[in-house]
């Protein structure tokens, strides 16, 4: 059996008046993909960014590979890995000069090449950010995941707004890291995403834990509840005709 990596016991944070995060508990195992899905305000990032030791809770108990948040939260620190906003990047540097500046600042040896293959940007290697479309810039914000080597990643809406082609490459690309051996915890509000990409999803809404169990499981019990569909689906959907006109290969150049 699979140990779990991270442990959240009755998770509370409030806003002022608001509870955004509403006494939560769940468990990522280690080796899985783990995701919290859920619509706009539901909670997710400020349950993410909480166990990444970047915003403080209300009340209730983190732990990530053993460690508390409050006793160690610089051995979590060391752990994990957490996109860096792209308002930190150096307008000026290429991707490998920023892989270097960021590895200095993680104290970490990474060879900047190698980790640009991990997420598929080795020909962009001598490129500015600003040069990136949407979709390598995202991949370029999940290598800065994997800097310091972690055994979690973390990364919050990480296709939002790209289109159907790059969300499959990056999808592509946290499976690949995944196989490699880091547990991965995402938000979505992508659905296909969820039961693609996913082992267990996490449905959250308003603050609080629905659902928890993997993708095909759900499916299967809604089923089981007597649950149709009212209109017959038909074997494609327009995402798929998209994909299919416009080609499979990515066309972010
Ligand atoms: P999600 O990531 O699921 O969209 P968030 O965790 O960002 O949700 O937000 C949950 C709720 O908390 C929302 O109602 C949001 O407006 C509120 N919220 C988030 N951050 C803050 C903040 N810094 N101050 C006040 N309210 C916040
Ligand atoms: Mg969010």
């Amino acid at each position: 059996m699979r140990s779990n990596i991270i442990e959240v016991n009755k998770l509370v944070k409030r806003y002022g008046e608001l509870v955004a995060v509403d006494g939560i508990s769940f468990a990522v195992q280690e080796g899985e993909i783990f995701g919290l899905l859920g619509p706009n305000g539901a909670g997710k990032s400020t349950t993410l960014e909480i166990i990444e030791t970047l915003r403080t809770k209300t009340a209730g108990e983190v732990k990530v590979a053993g460690y508390s948040l409050d006793d160690a939260p610089g051995a979590i620190k060391k752990l994990i890995g957490v996109q860096l906003q792209s308002s930190g990047y150096y307008p000026g540097l290429n991707l490998i000069q920023l892989i270097e500046l960021f590895a200095g600042l993680y104290n970490a040896a990474v060879d900047p090449m190698q980790l640009l293959t991990k997420v598929n940007l080795q020909d962009k290697a001598k490129a500015k950010v600003k040069e990136l479309s949407g979709g390598q810039r995202q991949r370029f914000s999940v290598a800065t995941t994997l800097i310091n080597s972690p055994r979690i990643i973390f990364l919050d809406e990480p296709t939002t707004g790209l289109d159907p082609q790059a969300r499959r490459s990056l999808w592509e690309t946290i499976r690949s890291i995944n196989q490699q051996g880091t547990t991965v915890v995402l938000t979505t509000h992508y659905l296909d995403e969820a039961e693609y990409l996913c082992d267990r999803v996490a449905i959250i809404d308003t603050g609080k834990i629905i659902a928890l169990d993997p993708p095909g499981k759900l499916i299967d019990d809604l089923i089981a509840s007597g649950f149709e569909r009212k209109k017959e689906m038909k074997l494609a959907t327009l995402e798929d005709v998209f994909i299919n006109l416009t080609g499979h290969s990515l066309r972010e150049d």
